[in-house]
């Protein structure tokens, strides 16, 4: 369908070598996106480009490290110059320490603060130029369940979250006069290395993410593919400022 088309469309995703990033950027390839993938693990990458090859999509990986100003702004660089234009930006990177506010050290609360909000500012901040050549372009910031409840275990990531959906709409209203959608997708308790973790950690974990959630299962990086794509595509074009729930119904339940 036209409307979802992304053919000659040009993607970057940070932390699009594995987990939601890597399901996201299979469903932009998908739609015919050209896509960069960008994180620090190059053995993840080679099996997610393989799987994006995989789709006929043209697809590379490129170095970043979102705890660096520089990397971000050049892997965005790169990106631009190699395919002549950027149109859509996934702000995907994230991480977590997991302990109670009072234990953690400032190095701990700007790792995650950086890594998941203020790396999402840099790479904006460096695509909106090469957006606005393009006549426009979609912004993707993945938030969380953290972004509207909160947790004991998850200070940092919870303020980081809360944060990356206010980023989104204030670059959504900023942008709109540049024909720039920006949108937040909120997702739910989703498989992936990150919550593997967890699950380690947290004991009891797993059921209670089953009980509480409607769909009675935990998410995978494939339910996002659809999800990039439309916030991605002209089906979105008067979409702005606003946050998606991927969840299987976490966030209504009461
Ligand atoms: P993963 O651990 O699979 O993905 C995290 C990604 O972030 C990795 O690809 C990683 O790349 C990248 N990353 C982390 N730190 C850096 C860094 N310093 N520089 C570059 N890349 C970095 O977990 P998810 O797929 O679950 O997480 C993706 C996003 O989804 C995160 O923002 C997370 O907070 C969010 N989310 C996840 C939920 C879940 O249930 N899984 C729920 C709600 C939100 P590399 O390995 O190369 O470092």
């Amino acid at each position: 369908m036209t409307m979802f088309d992304l053919k000659k469309r040009v993607a970057f995703v940070t932390g699009g070598n594995g987990g939601i990033g890597l399901g996201m950027a299979k469903g932009l390839a998908a739609a015919g996106a050209s896509i960069v993938i960008a994180g620090r693990n190059k053995t993840k990458a080679q099996s997610a480009l393989a799987e994006l090859h995989a789709l006929g999509a043209q697809a590379e990986f490129v170095d970043l490290d979102v705890l660096e100003e520089q990397s971000c702004r050049q892997a965005v660089q790169h990106t631009a110059d190699r395919y002549g234009r950027l149109d859509i930006l996934v702000n995907n990177a994230g991480t977590t320490v997991r302990k109670q506010p009072q234990d953690l050290t400032a190095q701990e609360w700007r790792l995650v603060m950086d890594t998941n909000l203020t790396s999402a500012f840099y790479c904006s901040q460096a695509a909106y130029p090469h957006m606005v050549r393009a006549g426009g372009g979609k912004i993707i910031n993945i938030g969380s369940m953290m972004s509207i409840f909160a947790s004991s275990y998850a200070t940092p990531y919870a303020a980081s979250k809360g944060g990356i959906l206010q980023l989104a709409r204030s670059m959504a209203v900023a942008w709109a006069k540049d024909n720039i959608q920006v949108n937040a997708i909120l997702p739910g308790w989703i498989d992936t290395d990150l919550t593997r973790k967890a699950r380690e950690q947290v004991q009891g974990l797993s059921e209670r993410v089953l009980a509480r959630t409607p769909a009675q299962r935990w998410g995978a990086p494939d339910d996002f593919a659809g999800i990039a794509v439309f916030l991605a595509s002209a089906a979105s074009n008067f979409i702005t400022g606003t946050a998606i729930p991927v969840d299987g119904g976490f966030s209504v339940q009461t």
